[in-house]
């Protein structure tokens, strides 16, 4: 048997060069990296080392022998091959290897945000059909969410429930609340007792002037005053006006009907909706921010909430669908 067949005289590895050693390639090693998925090709380095070429990559390295003789050698390109395919599943990227944890890898995830995240958990949710999450952009999600029902996020829950974040009250009560509560205002404060869905609330139309184009914002609130004022981080420079209000008779109302509103607007109209990357920081805000020549459209979905709600408070009757304007007139947000 020809074991020195496969040997060359140079191996080039991770783009270095190593001359071949002239040694002998032992019969129980070549069967050891045959198991292992490997041709032993050679020895290089020095006296404990041999070169193996992986049979599915082609990628040569160079292991101990004693680790090729004993052990199992995996291949460092294949395993980096099948993580980079699972990120890209994802629509993620793997940028590079943590250089604390070699189980865990940079991750840029389809948001621009690079995460640390552990190769198994990519790998597994890459099987599942899982998407990746993003902390940066789920925290900066569920505050937005938070503060149209009066609460900011204040971070994870100290009690450590699943699903569960702590939030401050504007009253100053913080209390743990389940994320998917939180997102339709299904929450009453433990300290002062004020809930949220079941109380008025408003479908609001801002206008918002930054110094390099007017934008609206559709959106809902027990408070639309307050939160144009306070909540949207507007420079002191900017003018911004409450173009609108409509008040509903809860709070669950008021997010169910916004919420048709936005999708309308993505799916029908898809090129005056603002991405975030147009306005930034300008506006404290993940969306829900449109193109200017959008407010006839806006006011007519406006119109469209009233209209329904309206029928079907005056069921019997059912000619009373609202004149725009009647639904423009003042309300008291505050
Ligand atoms: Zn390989
Ligand atoms: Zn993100
Ligand atoms: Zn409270």
């Amino acid at each position: 048997m020809n074991v020195h067949s496969l040997v060359s005289d140079t191996f080039i590895i991770d783009g270095d060069a190593y001359p071949a050693l002239d040694k002998p390639l032992q019969p129980n090693w070549i069967a050891a990296a045959a198991r292992a998925g490997f041709d032993l090709i050679g020895r290089a380095r020095d006296r404990y080392h041999g070169v193996l070429r992986c049979r599915t990559c082609a990628t040569d390295a160079l292991v101990r022998i004693n680790v090729i003789r004993d052990a199992t050698p995996l291949c460092h390109a294949c395993i980096h091959d099948r993580r980079s395919r699972a990120a890209q599943a994802l629509g993620a990227e793997l940028v590079a290897k943590c250089p604390e944890h070699r189980h865990y890898g940079l991750f840029r995830l389809p948001c621009g945000h690079v995460v640390r995240s552990q190769y198994t958990r990519v790998e597994a949710a890459a099987d599942g059909g899982h998407a990746l999450g993003c902390e940066d952009c789920r925290a900066a999600r569920d505050d937005e969410a938070a503060r149209d029902f009066g609460w900011v996020l204040v971070g994870p829950a100290t009690s450590g429930r699943a699903g569960y974040r702590d939030y401050r009250h504007h009253c100053g009560h913080v209390q743990s609340i389940s994320v998917s509560n939180m997102r339709w205002g299904d929450c009453t404060c433990a300290a002062c007792g004020q809930g949220w869905a079941a109380k008025p609330s408003f479908i609001y139309l801002f206008r918002i002037d930054l110094p390099e184009m007017s934008v609206l914002k559709l959106g809902y609130s027990a408070r639309p005053a307050k939160r144009l004022r306070h909540q949207l981080g507007l420079d002191r420079s900017v003018s911004a006006e409450v173009i609108r209000v409509l008040a509903l008779s809860s709070g669950n109302l008021a997010v169910r009907e916004e919420k048709a509103c936005h999708r309308h607007m993505r799916n029908m109209h898809p090129e005056l909706v603002l991405p975030k990357r147009v306005f930034g920081d300008a506006i404290k805000t993940q969306g829900e921010i449109y193109h200017l020549r959008a407010e006839p459209l806006l006011h007519a979905l406006i119109d469209g909430v009233t209209a329904r709600f309206r029928s079907a408070a005056d069921h019997p009757s059912r000619s009373t669908a609202p004149k725009a304007t009647d639904a423009r007139r003042d309300t008291r947000p505050d």
